[in-house]
C-alpha cells in the first residue's frame, strides 16, 4: 500500500463536474489500494475574483484581514470535492489549514509552512478515509489565517507528502506535464518525460505556471518525488527529479515568459555607496519581492537604478521607491507595466559557452530590444516589451532546436542543443 499526495489546481476544481471527476479519480486511486490524500486549491479564478474584492475597497488593505479573505476558496473547495467523493460512495473528509493542522511563521500574504501536525491525517487514513486537505493556507501560533502564495496549494502538497513521508505527491494541473515552452504559443512544443528540480525552479521563476517554486525547493530538500500530470487527460505526465549527467548534456532544456513583472526606475540617484541599499533595503523589509536589477550611469556622478516586482506590488513598491527617493535627493520614478521577461533554462548551460549570447543575437535579430538582463548559473532572462512576448518566446525555442522531431523520425528524449 502506498501512500499517494493528489494535488488538484483551480482549473482541475473549476466546475462541479471537474470536482466529480476528481472524486473519481482519487477514489478510483484508493481503491487500487492506496492511501490518498488529495490537497485542493480554490475553484478556477476565485482567489483572483477575492483579491479585486479587497483591492476595490482600497488600494493597500490590512494584510491579515486581505489573508482571512483569500484564503476562503479553498473552504469550499474542499468541502465540495469531499461531498463529491460521499456522493459516489467513497469516505471522505475535508480539512481547512487549522484542522490538520499546518501551522506558519513569517509574515501574511506570503506564509511558511513551519510544522504540520499529522496524526488526525493518519487516522483518518488509517480508518478508510480520503483526506481533503485545504491547500495555500496555514496559521499561526495566534490561529490567524496566512496564505502561502500565489500557487501556494503546490507548496502544501509536497509539505503535506514530505510530513507523511509519502510515496509520491502527484500535481495535477490543466497541462500534462512540462513543455520545452508554453504550446499555447509554441505548438511544436514538447513535452519533457524528466526535468530536475533545479531547471523547474528556474521555468517557475522564469514564470512557467507549471509548479511553484517553493514546492519544488521543498520537494528537492525533502527528496520528495514528483509528478505533474493532467487531470483531464489519462496522459504520462513529466517527472521531477534530481539532475543527472545525461540531462545536463541538453544545453537548453526550455523557454518561459512572465507578464506579470512591471519595471521601475528611479532616476538620477547620487553614484555613491549605500544607494542601492537604501532603496531595497526598505523593499525587502516589507517583504517585496524584487527580481531584475539594472544600474546604469546616467550623468556624471547619477545612476539610474532600474528594477522589476510584481505587478501586484507595483502600488506598495512605488511608494516606498517614493520615499527612498526623496531620501536621496533622486530624480523621478517611472513605472512600466508593460513589459515581458523571458527565459531560457537548461541545467546543461553550466558548462557551456556562448548561450547567452546566442540569446541576445536571436532578440537582436527579431527587432527585439532588451531593457534588462539577469542570469542564474543555469537561466538567462531579458526584460522586453510585452507586446513581442510571443515572438521572442517562438525564435528562442526554435533558436535552441526544443521543437517537436517531425513526424517520421526517431523521437529524441531531449533535444542536443
Ligand atoms: N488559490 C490560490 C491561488 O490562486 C492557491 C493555488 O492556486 O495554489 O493562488
Ligand atoms: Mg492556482
Amino acid at each position: 500500500m502506498a501512500l499517494i499526495v493528489q494535488k488538484y489546481g483551480g482549473t482541475s476544481v473549476g466546475t462541479l463536474e471537474r470536482i466529480r471527476n476528481v472524486a473519481q479519480k482519487a477514489l478510483s486511486r484508493q481503491r487500487q489500494g492506496d492511501q490518498v490524500v488529495v490537497v485542493v486549491s480554490a475553484m478556477a479564478g476565485e482567489t483572483n475574483r477575492l483579491i479585486k474584492l479587497a483591492l476595490d475597497l482600497t488600494e493597500l488593505p490590512d494584510l491579515r484581514e486581505y489573508d482571512a479573505l483569500i484564503s476562503t476558496g479553498e473552504n469550499v473547495s474542499v468541502a465540495l470535492l469531499a461531498i463529491a467523493i460521499q456522493s459516489i460512495g467513497g469516505k471522505a473528509r475535508s480539512l481547512v489549514a487549522n484542522q490538520i493542522p499546518i501551522f506558519s511563521e513569517g509574515v501574511y500574504k506570503d506564509g511558511r509552512i513551519k510544522k504540520i501536525g499529522t496524526q488526525k491525517i493518519r487516522k483518518l487514513l488509517n480508518h478508510g478515509s480520503i483526506v481533503v486537505a485545504a491547500g495555500f493556507q496555514a496559521v499561526d501560533q495566534e490561529g490567524n489565517i496566512h496564505t502561502l502564495g500565489r500557487g501556494g496549494s503546490d507548496t502544501t502538497a509536497v509539505a503535506l507528502a514530505a510530513a507523511l513521508n509519502a510515496d509520491l505527491c502527484e500535481i495535477y494541473t490543466d497541462v500534462d506535464g512540462v513543455y520545452t515552452a508554453d504550446p499555447n504559443i509554441c505548438p511544436d512544443a514538447r513535452k519533457l518525460d524528466k526535468i530536475s528540480y533545479d531547471e523547474v525552479m528556474e521555468m517557475a521563476s522564469a514564470g512557467a505556471k507549471v509548479l511553484m517554486i517553493r514546492s519544488v525547493e521543498l520537494a528537492k530538500n525533502y527528496n520528495v518525488k514528483l509528478a505533474v500530470l493532467s487531470s483531464l487527460m489519462d496522459l504520462p505526465g513529466t517527472l521531477v527529479v534530481k539532475g543527472d549527467k545525461e540531462m545536463e548534456k541538453t544545453v537548453v532544456s526550455g523557454v518561459a515568459y512572465d507578464k506579470n513583472e512591471c519595471k521601475i526606475t528611479v532616476s538620477r540617484v547620487p553614484d555613491q555607496p549605500g544607494v542601492a541599499a537604501t532603496v531595497f533595503k526598505s523593499l525587502g523589509d516589507a517583504h517585496i519581492i524584487v527580481d531584475m536589477i539594472v544600474q546604469n550611469v546616467s550623468e556624471k556622478g547619477y545612476t539610474d537604478l532600474t528594477f522589476t516586482v510584481r505587478k501586484e506590488d507595483m502600488a506598495r513598491a512605488k511608494k516606498l521607491a517614493d520615499v527612498a527617493s526623496r531620501k536621496l535627493a533622486a530624480g523621478e520614478i517611472k513605472i512600466d507595466p508593460n513589459v515581458a521577461k523571458v527565459s531560457i533554462v537548461g541545467v546543461g548551460m553550466r558548462s557551456a559557452a556562448g548561450v547567452a549570447g546566442r540569446m541576445f543575437e536571436t532578440l537582436g535579430q527579431a527587432g527585439i530590444n532588451i531593457q534588462a538582463i539577469s542570469t542564474s548559473e543555469i537561466k538567462v532572462s531579458c526584460l522586453i516589451d510585452a507586446k513581442y512576448t510571443e515572438l521572442a518566446v517562438r525564435e528562442l525555442h526554435s533558436a535552441f532546436n526544443l521543437a517537436k522531431a517531425p513526424a517520421g523520425s526517431k523521437p529524441k528524449k531531449r533535444a542536443k542543443n
